[in-house]
């Protein structure tokens, strides 16, 4: 029992430093143990490594990693991309390997071998469209297009110019510092794709994410059912039961079929194991982003309100403290003001409080319709603002 619980502890431990690794930084996780892991393993880890390195190589040491790290993070490269086509192809090769021997089985039939391949493959294509097709690059050939499409709001998007392209940013654009363009719509830079996610691409994206999700349960459920039909060709239950007696609920023989799999296909387990975890991931991303796409918000709007709102809170903040102020200030003029009942003050500090409630009011927010139909037809393709461009 003891050994169980062992393995069940890693289990979690593994799960809960993948997911800090991968999604700390999200915002529903501020704040949390989670988003603690991440900062240490992206930046407090890294520190330290950097120390080390100065105390064993000296600066000239720091400065290659340094280097290596600016080529990594800050300018375009292939080295994610290389890394998902291998975890995508490895994982498949290992399926392949030591799975499709079991197809046709006794719950899977022989057509798996084929779907598997055609579901990677579409994969593979959704992952290249998003990484080669243009977010929505704006020039100076079509800004005026962008322009007429993204009104600015005045709050969060006002006029500007882009300081490298030379050109007016559209509101909800922004230059990519790794790119080095400005997108429209920017939404975020992807490393996994090598490329900026914007209005022209987020369909692709989404596309994307929700594919390798169904791929991820496809995989899982399959390998599962490869599984079973392994245990009832053996008849391991029948043999359990018969050589532990009948009385013995399913509950109790688990373990022993659990070993009995473990023994002979900790292959297919392990890559359950894996994909599960991926798919739950995949799933966290996917509704995020969904959430998103249906509330009109970009990555990179979800920052700006961040901003607008903490600056928003400071100087109403500020505001009340002068007010106060201004009223002490009368009130040692000798103006002196009848006590106020207890019951009055608390209900006009919650009225205060609600006065000073800074709201978001995102005017790109059309209805979750509208705006999925925004994420599917990108507004400056639309014959509207195309017409208004060559007028
Ligand atoms: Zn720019
Ligand atoms: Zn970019």
């Amino acid at each position: 029992m003891g050994v169980q619980w062992v393995l069940v502890g890693h289990g979690l431990l593994t799960l809960l430093v993948v997911i800090s690794f991968l999604c700390g930084q999200w915002p529903i996780f501020q704040g949390t143990i989670i988003e603690r892991i991440h900062h240490f393993i992206t930046f407090g880890a890294y520190d330290y490594f950097l120390r080390f390195v100065v105390v064993i190589c000296g600066s000239q040491g720091r400065n290659a990693i340094l280097s290596v790290e600016n080529y990594c993070c800050d300018r375009p490269n292939p080295i994610l991309q290389v890394i998902y086509l291998a975890i995508i192809g490895v994982t498949y090769f290992l399926i392949v390997k030591s799975s499709f021997s079991y197809m046709p089985g006794y719950y899977l039939s022989g057509v798996h071998r084929y779907t598997s391949f055609l579901a990677v493959g579409v994969g593979v294509l959704l992952f290249l469209l998003t990484s080669f097709s243009d977010p929505g690059t704006v020039k100076a050939e079509n800004v005026t297009e962008y322009l007429s499409a993204y009104p600015y709001d005045n709050i969060i998007f006002t006029e500007k110019e882009c300081s490298t392209c030379k050109i007016p940013r559209p509101a909800r654009s922004k230059h990519c510092r790794i790119c080095d363009r400005c997108f429209a719509r920017f939404d975020h830079h992807c490393g996994w794709m090598n490329n900026c996610i914007g209005e022209k691409n987020i369909r692709y994206f989404m596309a994307f994410l929700l594919w390798h999700f169904f791929l991820c349960i496809y995989g899982t459920i399959t390998l599962g059912l490869v599984l079973a039909g392994e245990l009832k060709e053996h008849q391991v239950i029948y043999i359990l039961t018969v050589y532990y007696g009948v009385e013995n609920s399913f509950y109790s023989l688990s373990p022993h079929v659990v070993q009995w799999l473990l023994s002979s296909y900790n292959t297919q387990i392990l890559l359950m194991v894996f994909l599960a975890i991926v798919s739950l991931l995949l799933a966290g991303f996917f509704g995020y982003h969904t959430h998103l796409c249906l509330t009109n918000m970009t990555t990179n709007e979800t920052f700006k309100w961040q901003d607008y709102i903490s600056w928003k809170r400071k100087l109403n903040e500020a505001k009340a403290s002068s007010a106060a102020l201004k009223a002490s200030i009368y009130a040692t003029n000798g103006e002196v003001m009848p006590p106020e009942s207890k019951w009055r003050m608390f209900f006009r500090r919650s009225s205060k409080k609600n006065e000073e409630v800074v709201v978001k009011d995102n005017i790109y927010d059309r209805g979750a319709f509208r705006n999925l139909l925004e994420i599917m037809c990108p507004l400056s393709g639309r014959r509207s603002f195309v017409d208004r461009k060559s007028e």
